[in-house]
């Protein structure tokens, strides 16, 4: 079954989102497989955004992901990665639908309160990296109720 990373960044976590992220995650009925709130150091977060270094924003980003903890998450579903994304809302929320996360919750692209897996691939890569010791393996006893 496809996996995510989805990361409650340091607003996110400091404005008090974390139950509400969580909560429309689980009940859109994907299944949490893994989770810990983290402070991250610079290395590691230079690492997670390693494809943006060339980027003018990157010290700021990497400045903002590290001033405070983060929540750091699996979830696991059909589709989760592209559907995450929807939840979650365009990258700069003056472009956010309202309803996604991004729209509901935040107004600046470098206070955007979340991160999502842009592809299979990725997750793959970014789970790698944030959860070295695997996730929790288990199965939600609902998943009939979910998927026909
Ligand atoms: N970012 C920024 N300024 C920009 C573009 C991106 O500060 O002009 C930050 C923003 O926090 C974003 C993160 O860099 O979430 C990673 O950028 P990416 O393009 O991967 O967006 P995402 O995948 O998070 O939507
Ligand atoms: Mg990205």
């Amino acid at each position: 079954m496809e996996q995510s990373f989805i990361m409650i960044k340091p607003d996110g976590v400091q404005r008090g989102l974390v139950g509400e992220i969580i909560a429309r995650f689980e009940k859109k009925g994907f299944t949490l497989k893994g989770l810990r709130l983290m402070q991250i150091e610079k290395s590691f977060a230079e690492k997670h955004y390693a494809d943006l270094s060339a980027k003018p924003f990157f010290g700021g980003l990497v400045e903002y992901v590290t001033s405070g903890p983060v929540v750091a998450m699996v979830w696991e579903g059909k589709g989760v990665v592209e559907t995450g994304r929807k939840i979650i809302g365009a990258t700069n929320p003056a472009a956010s639908a309202p309803g996604t996360i991004r729209g509901d919750f935040a107004i600046d692209v470098g206070r955007n309160v979340i991160h999502g897996s842009d592809s299979v691939d990725n997750a793959k890569k970014e789970i790698a990296l944030w959860f070295p010791d695997g996730v929790v393996d288990w199965q939600k006893s609902v998943h009939p109720w979910i998927y026909e």
